[in-house]
């Protein structure tokens, strides 16, 4: 049995595909929908149109607010050749809207109703509102276990449903939703509570890819992906699926399929546990980077044998609330790697505090550093991977500022000036893909 979920474009141009691809198994009965998102460049998702609504639902501009969301399901109901009473249907939720109107929550989630609503008509299954499925606490934290039974409660003997994504209810029956782009999260928890054999996320890629195609050109796809590297490698960048997605499914051993609606020949990208990965498996799967780094160097003679100096640090960093990322040392020097936006304007205040806390010979600052990381778990059987990359660098006349390897042997992290990235990802994507 699979889950899948569609996402944004799948359920705007995508709709008729839709179809196609769940009348294609039988074994895809439980369909997770997004709201339609964007047909062409410069149009509205429906979830920013409703939020918009929201806000203007009172105002003079509340008709013009409210049309791209009624053109767009207008348009859903058309493709799908159905003959529902669309306006109806239009004017019942924007009275809806009006009788829930303190909640942006509410407003945000009829996107996915009518979306789920709209497909489950076309394919002749059960609609099931998540309302009854999906629970969260009063605060908005998801509660899993017990959306989980109401789920199997729900759904047993249920042979096809559809189901809208992003939102359930607190137990007062209020709505709420995920963060945006929560409805992978909705397709987790049922695949989950269904014990899917596979959780399909059909969108609008191909599946991941080994590096970012606006830096290079025409990058391999992953076939295979381990959740801890799928960890390393969205959590540098490569956003396919919700982060939140992974855990519900990962606990339960079930893979997550990436595939694409608008090429339902392409197998995607197949995320599994590492036991399950092939061992013939190439050293690098993946190289995702970020801008927007900057490296304080801090150094003292003896350091090495100073206790509680490393303590010191993060004690300065963590009083004001700084996260760091990377923290790599060498004797007598310790270096701590932040995210610019959040040192923000407290450089020069924490320079002093740090030389205060420590009082260290000298505290350096570089900033306008880009960190790459090249994730596989195979490099760690491998010999040669860290040879092979640092001479692609070095080839390129690309100066490392920073090194970093996790001991989990996953994946090597270098810091280069910014003005190297791009040059940098596609010497180290040569090196191990061309
Ligand atoms: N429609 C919601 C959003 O745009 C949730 C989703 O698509 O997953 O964020």
């Amino acid at each position: 049995m699979k889950v899948c979920k569609f996402g944004g474009t799948s359920m705007a141009g995508g709709i008729k595909r839709v179809v196609k691809i769940a009348e294609a198994d039988a074994d895809r009965r439980f369909v997770v929908v997004s709201a339609p998102g964007k047909r062409k460049d410069g149009d509205f998702k429906v979830t920013d149109a409703l939020y918009r609504y929201f806000k203007l639902k009172d105002s003079s501009e509340n008709n013009e607010a409210f049309k791209p969301i009624a053109d767009s399901f207008r348009q859903v109901a058309e493709d799908l050749g159905l003959s529902v009473d669309i306006d109806g249907l239009l004017s019942e939720t924007r009275r809806d809207i009006g009788r829930h109107s303190d909640s942006a929550e509410f407003a945000a989630s009829r996107g996915e109703y009518l979306s789920a609503y709209l497909l489950a008509r076309r394919l002749g299954a059960e609609f099931v509102d998540s309302d009854g499925l999906i629970r969260f606490d009063e605060g908005g934290e998801l509660l899993l276990d017990k959306s989980i039974s109401l789920i199997r409660a729900r759904l047993a003997g249920v042979e096809r449903a559809v189901i809208p994504g992003f939102y359930g209810a607190d137990e007062s029956g209020r709505i709420r939703t995920f963060s945006r782009g929560g409805s992978d999260i909705t397709g987790a928890i049922v695949a989950r509570a269904m014990q899917a054999d596979v959780y399909e996320n059909w969108t609008d890629v191909d599946g991941f890819l080994s590096a970012d195609p606006r830096i290079v050109a025409d990058p391999a796809r992953i076939e295979w992906l381990s959740y801890k590297e799928l960890r390393e490698l969205s959590y540098m960048g490569a956003q396919v699926l919700h982060p939140e997605a992974i855990y519900p499914v990962r606990s339960a051993g079930i893979p997550i399929n990436i595939r694409n609606t608008f090429n339902p020949d392409c197998a995607g990208t197949l995320i599994v546990d590492e036991g399950m990965l092939p061992r013939d498996s190439r050293p690098v799967t993946g190289i995702a980077g970020k801008k927007g780094f900057t490296i304080i160097n801090i150094e003292k003679e003896m350091m090495n044998s100073e206790i509680g100096f490393g303590r010191r640090v993060l004690g300065v960093l963590e009083d004001d609330g700084i996260s760091f990322e990377h923290m790599p040392s060498g004797i007598d020097t310790l270096s701590v790697v932040i995210r610019d936006d959040t040192l923000a304007d407290k450089l020069p205040i924490l320079v002093s505090e740090l030389q205060e806390a420590v009082e260290p010979d000298s505290v350096e600052i570089h900033s306008g550093l880009s960190l790459i990381a090249t994730v596989g778990h195979c490099m760690a059987a491998r010999m040669g991977t860290a040879a092979r990359l640092f001479d692609a660098l070095a080839a390129k006349h690309i100066n490392v500022r920073m090194i970093d390897q996790g001991s989990s042997e996953l994946n090597i992290i270098v810091g280069v000036d910014t003005f190297d990235y791009e040059k940098a990802i596609n010497a180290i994507y040569a090196a191990f893909f061309r």
